[in-house]
């Protein structure tokens, strides 16, 4: 019967990051009727760290993951460790308070802080790299909001420095940016690595998990909740969702209140040591400012990664890829018809107010999702603040408010409806360039 069930599970479809990550701990699929403080189903940043988290308390925790830790956009992503929400800090002070919004800047900021005291704490294997996140403008008038961004961390004694045109050129290594803002909080790592790390960990520490084990429903028990998987269910006084773009019909509403959105990646294969040392010289990674973003950076053995918005797929082609290849070429004229290696995307779960949601479902449900593409550092902090909620940390002392889940009106047409954004956001970012150029 396992056998069978795991056979079932989605496998990793094929990556840069599945060709390269360090061996997965074996997890086997949940048999049993079992009980445990805190249930957790997903199993990408959000659930582990959550597991970590409370593993470290002492609190028992069982994670139930459909698939194998990091299978979702955790073991997929850029592994870009970002600071910072979509908001700037004083956009987050004016829109929730002095108090509660400089409390979510300050944890959206820190977040790459728990992610490397993390991978240092316990020695992760996952090719950690910390020398700094660039957002980098691609028109004049993103490079004025980059440049009041900059100024505002600044203000809060981040190290954050404005780059003009030419400083921006010479860190990027390649075309096409008036200047930008350069963040020494962020980072890289291979992400599936540290997924399957943060999962050995949590799992050394005490924390139960489950691989090729969907929850298949959630309902009240005697004593709190009750998980249901094919195998077996995990009773629990306090569940938590971590499924992000991949949250299906478990608890009802859910699923409505983020759009799930495609992002696909390209990588090369490895550069000539000579042209390694042209781009990224200093080991930045980057996202720029358009609506439609690019995102790029090598990655440890000279492969440089170009990712943006993707089709509908979970298995893009070399085809599909070679829109970003474009980009290279473009940005990069150094490259030459460099060779991609690889093509893969994931689903990224997008909110109507561009924010992360922690909401209570019922008393003892909590859910977190929506990390709108933004996830690798502010997920594995939103799992510390999950660890903090489930052992008793009252809600208001949160730094991030805990609310009720809001399907988003419409939500069965949203695809029609991205594509139509997504057409508009392209037309807007040619022009805000053409009005640069
Ligand atoms: C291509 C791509 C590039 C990205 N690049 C970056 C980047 O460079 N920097 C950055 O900060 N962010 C990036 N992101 C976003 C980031 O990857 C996500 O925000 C983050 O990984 C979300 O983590 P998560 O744990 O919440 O969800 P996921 O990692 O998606 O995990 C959810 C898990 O839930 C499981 N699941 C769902 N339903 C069930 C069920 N019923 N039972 C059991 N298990 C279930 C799924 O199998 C899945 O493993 C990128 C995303 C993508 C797709």
């Amino acid at each position: 019967m396992t056998q069978i069930r795991e056979l079932q599970a989605p496998t990793l479809p094929r990556s840069l990051w599945a060709a390269t990550a360090v061996a997965p701990k074996r997890f086997d699929a949940l048999e049993d009727d079992i009980a445990t403080e805190v249930a957790v189903v997903g199993g990408g940043f959000t659930g582990l760290s959550t597991a970590l988290h409370l593993s470290e308390r002492g609190i028992d925790v069982a994670v139930i993951e459909a698939a194998e830790p990091g299978w979702g956009a955790s073991g997929r992503n850029g592994g870009q460790v970002i600071p910072g929400l979509k908001y700037d800090p004083d956009e987050l002070e004016a829109m929730f308070g002095a108090d509660l919004g400089g409390r979510m800047a300050k944890a959206a900021g820190e977040a790459p802080d728990v992610v490397f005291d993390i991978v240092a704490r316990y020695g992760l294997d996952c090719e950690a790299d910390r020398r700094g996140w660039i957002q980098a403008a691609f028109g004049r008038k993103s490079l004025e909001t980059l440049t009041r961004r900059a100024r505002q961390w600044q203000a809060r004694g981040v190290a954050a420095r404005a780059l003009d045109g030419a400083e921006a050129t010479r860190l990027i290594g390649g075309k096409g940016y008036v200047g930008g803002w350069a963040d020494p909080r962020g980072g890289g790592l291979q992400p599936l690595s540290y997924a399957r790390e943060l999962a050995r960990v949590a799992a050394g520490n005490g924390a139960r998990i489950f691989a090729a084990t969907p929850a298949t429903k959630l309902s009240r028990s005697a004593k709190g909740w009750r998980v249901e998987t094919p195998g077996g269910s995990v009773t629990a006084a306090t569940v938590i969702l971590a499924t992000n773009g991949y949250t299906d019909a478990l608890w009802p509403g859910l699923e409505r209140s983020v759009i799930p959105v495609y992002s696909f990646q390209i990588a090369t294969v490895p550069l000539s040591e000579n042209l390694r040392r042209t781009v990224l010289p200093e080991g930045h990674v980057v996202s720029d400012s358009r609506r439609l973003l690019r995102y790029f950076r090598l990655d440890s053995h000279g492969r440089l990664l170009m990712g943006g918005r993707s089709p509908f797929t979970d298995r893009p082609t070399f085809e599909d890829g070679r829109t970003l290849k474009g980009w290279i070429e473009e940005m990069f004229p150094q490259l030459g018809d460099v060779e991609m290696e690889y093509v893969w995307s994931g689903r990224v779960a997008v909110t109507a107010d561009h924010l992360p949601h922690l909401n209570a479902l019922a008393p003892g449900v909590y859910a977190a999702l929506g990390f709108n593409g933004r996830g690798v550092a502010m997920t594995t902090q939103m799992g510390r603040i999950l660890a903090d909620l489930a052992s008793g940390t009252p809600a208001e002392e949160l730094p991030f408010p805990v609310t009720s889940v809001q399907p988003i009106r419409f939500h069965g047409f949203y695809r029609p409806v991205l594509e139509g954004l997504v057409r508009y956001y392209r037309l807007r970012d040619r022009w805000e360039a053409a009005k640069t150029a």
